[in-house]
């Protein structure tokens, strides 16, 4: 946990589940190699994730990306204590996804019923009736499943989502047994306060079954909300290797949290993740590089706080360089509007450099 530096009480340990092999490569516009996805998995196992949302099992008209599912599974790293999560509509995906050799099933169940048609095809009723089914087949294979109540925070065609539906739906979704609830701000529009208000409303509503957040940073306050849920006492998290994701069925949404930010954010509020900072931002850097996309994970672009330069003379030190994410050539820093800050090794805006004149 280096560079802990906030004072305060004692949290306890976060735990992130990883998803940027399924949530983050959705939305993106062309197809990503198989081969691709397996190394982002392999590079999110060696910085020390241990639940990967490896991919969804839905038809494969509606989420191309996706198509892929099974070959996914079948050639995912298996590491002593890595779980991989498949995400499912309905029973047919759960078969598939059970077939496939998930280790969990993660269900979606949607907090308004037009998102759930464009989404998913169904109403917010139809996809309770649905997780039922699913849940189902997960107790038959003797598999975990939860579920994620999509757009529960806000709905962009209804608009604000009362506490009272999220409520209702976990109260309705639990006769089902799920083995964890997670709570998903797809489009970005939540803040902190809603957050606790969520987490207040999930744990007197089920408070035997423990508790997850989704969020998006569309409007900048995912990070946020990641903080006011972990005070709040939830200790598992989604997050997206370099911040990448969206939702082909929500305009505007834009990316999940990005998993680097999040470590480097709880990191210095000591609480402990397991995700090695370094390891996780060079995998942010490789993917988005693959994609052809600018990372909207930060420490991608600037690096880790605080930088260790060689001392003056004498002694061992770390450098800057040892701490900081691989630089990219400088032709793909001037695409993606960045200089290169020759003093720190760090790649910043340009025109922000604190060297730059
Ligand atoms: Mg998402």
């Amino acid at each position: 946990m280096a560079g802990a530096l906030v004072s305060g009480p004692e949290l306890p340990p976060v735990e992130i589940v990883e998803v940027a092999p399924r949530d983050g490569l959705q939305n993106q516009d062309t197809l990503v190699p198989t081969a691709t996805k397996i190394e982002l998995i392999r590079r999110a196992v060696a910085a020390g994730a241990r639940r990967i949302e490896a991919t969804s099992f839905v038809h494969p008209e509606r989420v191309p990306q996706m198509a892929d599912a099974d070959a996914v599974m079948a050639s995912v790293p298996r590491v002593d204590g890595v779980r991989y999560l498949g995400l499912v509509l309905n029973r047919r995906g759960a078969e598939r996804a059970v077939t496939a050799g998930v280790d969990e099933i993660n269900a979606v169940v949607v907090a308004s019923d037009t998102f759930g048609k464009r989404n998913q095809g169904v109403g917010s009723a139809e996809s309770i009736e649905a997780w039922h089914d699913i849940a189902a087949v997960a107790h038959c294979a003797n598999i975990p499943a939860s579920i994620t109540v999509a757009v529960a925070f806000g709905c962009p065609f209804e608009g604000e989502v009362p506490a009272a539906r999220v409520a209702e739906i976990i109260r309705r979704a639990a006769d089902a047994g799920p083995a964890e609830i997670a709570l998903a701000d797809t489009i970005g529009v939540g803040v902190p306060t809603q957050v606790a208000e969520l987490a207040r409303a999930a744990a007197t509503t089920a408070p035997d079954i423990p508790l997850r957040f989704h969020f998006h940073n569309t409007r900048n306050t995912g990070y946020a909300n990641a903080v006011a849920a972990v005070q709040a006492g939830v200790t598992t998290l989604d997050a997206s290797i370099g911040g990448i994701g969206g939702c082909p069925f929500a305009p505007t949404a834009t990316g999940n949290i990005a998993t680097e930010d999040l470590v480097y954010t709880l990191d210095r509020m000591r609480v402990h993740t397991g995700i090695d900072l370094s390891a996780v931002t060079s995998a942010g850097t490789w993917i988005a590089e693959r994609l052809g996309i600018d990372p909207s994970a930060l420490l991608d672009r600037v690096g880790p706080f605080p930088l260790r330069r060689p001392p003056a003379s004498g002694g061992e030190h770390v450098t800057a360089e040892a701490v900081s994410p691989p630089q990219a050539p400088i032709g793909q820093l001037v695409r993606r509007g960045l200089r290169c800050c020759s003093s720190y090794g760090t790649a910043v805006p340009v025109g922000k450099s604190p060297c730059s004149r």
